[in-house]
């Protein structure tokens, strides 16, 4: 194996689930014209994990990068629009049974505007109309199966995600970079090979011999075969913080009705919930729940009870989370990316942000730096800070739920793992003090803004113990008011059904 001493233009990816297909499509866009060879190596022995089917709005930038039209990637894989996550079930305080995070914009501002309103005069003494759902476009949309695209001419535009076949975005990325220089390579790697200095120098494979780089990345999965495997980085469990490290999925057919929904499920059962995601050709379904309270078969059963599967002949999968992350992405000449970096239970839909949040990040600075330390240690702190930020928001659902029917739902609420910034959150609302302005203390490490802050805590009917004495200004924002605005709005948006046969009809 030759020393580190090219300038770094050979990148090995190994894995090819959808993390190592992602950066392969980033890295070749931006950097093949400019003499990288990129080769992705995956083994046909080992799967991909093939769920994560939800995304944020982030996704959409993905593909704009890219320079891919919606028309283009979304009919090959099955992709339907997201307005956002209903949360069912979670809370059982009357009024608060549901509640809903929406995806907003600036054109929202005038609702959410009276929605702060009413939650800042809201308290256990003071029954204001505070449940969000009531002030927010997307909700609508949502509820009347509509896609977030808004006729021309409305002024108002909706931020969306989208939900997608795991499979399908894998295929279809791979066509991607294979345009775009990428070198495929279906082997399995029996071993790694590190230079002198501790640097990665290349893999052996089965059938394909040695293959030298002068940077990898690791998108093996859960094995992290190069960043822990090979290199020893840490992995740090967030298993004392969020319970759940399984799942069971199962697909089933369309709703009889023919209309598709535009938002993901996330219904709480009793030893964790359920997504229901729509594509167009089926809904994937998959209970995530904690192996410390529930079995494997009690899990699949209660999820085909759940799903009125008892007796179908459905195959189901069931999956292991290793939820946590590693104590840093890039290490040496590697970069972790996807479930080898870490994961977060799927409850935000968060995995595929951090896929590119990662690569993004790591290609910016590179760009600037190379390999120096400094950008180095720059890029590990934010992909940290960006793992921290998610589990603290997906953490509060579980400590705000209200249910008492297992053991499961009281452990959560009481855990006593709280991070600082969540506690500080949480004293600071509890009090009836400046929620708004800890908040932005803290927006160095947040990921989601403040607005999805007062959406859980307000939609879960968590609301502050101490009266607090009202500005004399503020006045009762009348919720009726938010939904003739928003009903008014949601009106000129069409059927997200009939928003999907449009590419169909161009093709
Ligand atoms: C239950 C569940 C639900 C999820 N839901 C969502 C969601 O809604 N939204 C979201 O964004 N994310 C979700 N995720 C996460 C998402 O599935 C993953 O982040 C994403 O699929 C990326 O996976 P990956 O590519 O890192 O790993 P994998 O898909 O596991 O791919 C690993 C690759 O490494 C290769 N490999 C491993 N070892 C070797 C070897 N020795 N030699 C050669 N190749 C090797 C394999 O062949 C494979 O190609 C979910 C995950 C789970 C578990």
């Amino acid at each position: 194996m030759t020393e580190p001493t090219s300038p770094s233009r050979r990148i090995l990816i190994v894995g090819g689930g959808t993390a190592g297909w992602m950066a392969a499509a980033l890295f070749a866009h931006a950097w093949q014209k400019r003499g990288f060879d990129i080769t992705l190596l995956e083994s046909s022995a080992i799967g991909t994990i093939g769920v994560g089917e939800g995304s944020t709005p982030k996704m959409r930038r993905f593909f704009e990068r890219l320079g891919v039209p919606e028309a283009e990637w979304m009919p090959a894989c099955n992709a339907t629009y997201k307005c956002g996550i209903r949360f069912p079930k979670w809370a059982t305080r009357k009024g608060y049974e549901s509640y809903y995070h929406p995806f907003f914009s600036h054109d929202d501002d005038a609702t959410i505007r009276a929605f702060f309103n009413n939650v800042t005069l809201r308290n256990r003494n003071f029954d204001v109309p505070a449940h969000p759902d009531a002030f927010f476009v997307s909700n609508y949309l949502a509820r009347q199966r509509r896609a977030p695209l808004a006729e021309a001419g409305t002024g108002y535009a909706a931020d969306y995600a989208y939900h997608f076949d795991a499979s399908g975005i894998v295929e279809f990325l791979k066509g991607f970079s294979a345009t775009h220089g990428v070198r495929h390579v279906i082997d399995t790697v029996t071993a790694v090979h590190r230079h002198e200095n501790g640097d990665l120098a290349g893999v052996s494979t089965e059938q394909h011999g040695d293959i030298e780089a002068d940077f990898f990345v690791d998108c093996t999965g859960f094995a992290s075969l190069l960043i822990c495997k090979t290199l020893g980085v840490q992995f740090d469990s967030y298993k004392d913080i969020l319970f759940n490290d399984s799942a069971v999925a199962l697909p089933t057919p369309h709703d009889a009705d023919g209309s598709l929904p535009s938002e993901t499920l996330s219904t709480a059962l009793k030893y964790g919930w359920v997504w229901k995601i729509p594509l167009t050709n089926r809904f994937g379904n998959g209970y995530v729940y904690s192996s410390s309270y529930i079995d494997q078969d009690a899990a699949e059963t209660e999820l085909r009870a759940h799903l009125g599967l008892l007796d179908a002949d459905v195959e189901a999968r069931h999956l292991k989370m290793r939820v946590g992350r590693v104590a840093h992405s890039w290490d040496r000449n590697c970069l972790a990316v996807g479930l080898a970096q870490g994961f977060i239970e799927p409850l935000e839909a968060t995995a595929l942000m951090i896929v590119q949040d990662t690569v993004e990040t790591f290609m910016q600075r590179y760009e600037q730096g190379g390999f120096s330390d400094r950008y180095r240690a720059d890029v590990n702190e934010k992909i940290n800070l960006i793992f921290d930020g998610v589990k603290n928001y997906v953490f509060m659902h579980y400590k705000l739920n209200s249910r008492d029917d297992t053991d499961y739902w009281i452990d959560n609420r009481a855990n006593p793992h709280v991070a600082d910034d969540v506690a500080r959150i949480l004293e600071v609302w509890d009090k009836g003090g400046d929620l708004l302005g800890e908040l932005r203390n803290q927006a160095s490490r947040l990921v989601y803004s403040p607005t999805s802050w007062y959406c859980i805590l307000a939609g879960m009917g968590r609301f502050p113990r101490a009266p607090k004495k009202p500005k004399r200004k503020l006045q009762v924002a009348d919720p009726a008011d938010a939904k003739r605005y928003c009903e008014g709005l949601a009106r000129h948006f069409p059927d997200h059904r009939a928003a999907l046969a449009r590419f169909a009809a161009s093709d």
